[in-house]
């Protein structure tokens, strides 16, 4: 294989092997320099490759690109579909402006099924006329918001990132090492963005400490005309031990197909059982189904212990940006990789200056812990409560019956938002909530 350094930066950085030669005589010891540095780069941008081209990468690159610093967008399978269920919050179309064709399905009905089978139509009373939840293909998605970061002006290179090499100095660049077309190739950068995924290479490389995963599994399963017809716009959650011990199983509708899965953290070799669970529990409904791919990947449960270090900074999976309960990571991962491109477009004025890690923190980090952090841990303690037991799904089922408790669940989740309740409908849901509770546990000891 040969190594090659790209092109356009050959001649600006220095390579990593004579950084790594030892000099004549030892320079005097200096002191190390600022990691808050706004120095004027002279003649050039500031450069960043996103490695990753998911919806945080595209979107880190799409804002990058948009706001005057050079971006290298790498993506190591351009071609190919995350393993995902697609469903995106309402908000999410005019927020990244995404057009209404690329969605598959609009679903209308949420139903959430209990362990006893107790079954609540969710949404189809409260939702507004205009409001559904989006039903994307991964491939569709992706596909579009690279092109949309590459028409800002990223280079997308279609390649494999093997290696970061992360700088000893302030001063020096990161080294980016990807496989293209059988050849290797070496890309020095000021700043990386990491946005590979909930198995991070950057992560590793930049020392972010480690986090839990779940994993989830999935099977595309193609249905008959009249199967496929009653899934139009309805999509069904499953809740119950014999389909997962901490998540959901779920069927979302797809253009052609469904996909139906589930997903666990606490007992991850059961998977496989977990998923019989629910094949057994929409038998029925599925039946005459032919299965057209299975997929199964790594949720993250909690972000890393850190999420920027150095010029590096991590978002969306590899961040650990997924909520608990919902398991919605889409959104999160598109917004954050937004919000880290335009924190570093700010800090560098348009690509004109250096960018340091406490500005990254100051520009990125705190930003979005101030706007997420409160709705990830009220997810997180949501899991806790409602999906620990079968007397906690029945309660939560049942709950979800409550026309308040659908308002507000779809007003946070379509618009992403904590939605202030009323104070005496609040009480009265805390009131149903404890009673639901209390029959839930009364139901499971009859
Ligand atoms: C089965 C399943 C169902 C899910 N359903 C939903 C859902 O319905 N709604 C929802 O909101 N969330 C869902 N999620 C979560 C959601 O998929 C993730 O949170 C989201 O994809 C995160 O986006 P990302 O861009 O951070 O990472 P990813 O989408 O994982 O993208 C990472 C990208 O980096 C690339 N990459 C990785 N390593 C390298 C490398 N070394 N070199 C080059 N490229 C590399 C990968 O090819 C990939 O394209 C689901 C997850 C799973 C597993």
């Amino acid at each position: 294989m040969a190594t090659q350094t790209h092109l356009l930066l050959s001649s600006t950085f220095t390579s990593r092997r004579s950084l790594q030669t030892p000099p004549q005589s030892p320079p005097p010891k200096q002191p190390k320099p600022s990691i808050t540095c706004a120095a004027r780069l002279s003649g050039r941008s500031l450069r960043v490759a996103v490695i990753g081209g998911g919806p945080a990468g595209s979107s880190a690159a799409a804002a990058l690109a948009a706001g005057g610093v050079e971006t290298y967008l790498i993506e190591r399978s351009p071609a190919g579909a995350k393993p995902c269920g697609g469903a995106i919050p309402l908000c999410m179309l005019e927020e990244f402006d995404i057009p209404s064709a690329l969605v598959d399905r609009s679903v209308r009905k949420m139903r959430i099924i209990s362990p006893s089978n107790l079954t609540v139509d969710f949404g189809s009373k409260t939702l507004k006329p205009h409001e559904h939840i989006p039903m994307l293909r991964r491939e569709v998605l992706d596909t579009f918001l690279r092109s949309r970061a590459q028409s800002n002006g990223a280079n997308l290179i279609s390649a494999l990132v093997t290696r970061l090499d992360v700088p000893s100095d302030d001063d020096d660049p990161y080294v980016v090492t990807y496989i293209s077309g059988n050849t290797k190739h070496t890309l020095p950068v000021d700043v990386v963005v990491g946005a590979d995924g909930a198995n991070s290479r950057v992560a590793r490389a930049i020392g972010a400490g480690e986090y839990s995963c779940a994993i989830a599994f999935q099977e595309r399963i193609r249905l008959p005309e009249h199967e496929m017809e009653a899934y139009e716009d309805l999509a069904e959650m499953y809740v119950g031990s014999d389909v997962s011990p901490d998540f959901y199983g779920w069927v979302f509708p797809k253009c052609d197909h469904v996909a139906v899965g589930t997903g666990t953290a606490s007992a991850k070799s059961k998977i496989k059982l977990f998923q019989s669970g629910i094949k057994k529990r929409v038998r029925d409904k599925i039946r005459g189904g032919v299965v057209i791919k299975v997929e199964a990947h790594p949720i993250p449960e909690h972000p890393r212990p850190r999420r920027v270090v150095g010029r590096a900074a991590l978002v969306g999976d590899a961040a650990g940006y997924v909520t608990k309960c919902a398991g919605e990571g889409i959104y999160f991962a598109a917004k954050s990789g937004r919000m880290c491109g335009d924190a570093i477009v700010r800090a560098s004025e348009g690509g004109r200056e250096m960018v340091g890690e406490e500005e990254l923190k100051m520009g990125y980090l705190k930003e979005w812990d101030e706007m997420y952090r409160g709705m990830f841990r009220f997810m997180d303690g949501l899991q806790r409560v409602f999906y620990g037991s079968d007397w906690g799904r029945e309660a939560l089922v049942e709950m979800c019956g409550d026309e308040y408790v659908q308002r507000m669940t779809f007003e946070s989740y379509l618009y992403k938002k904590m939605v202030r309740g009323s104070g005496w409908e609040d009480l009265k849901m805390g009131w149903n909530t404890l009673g639901s509770l209390v029959r839930a546990r009364i139901i499971e000891g009859v």
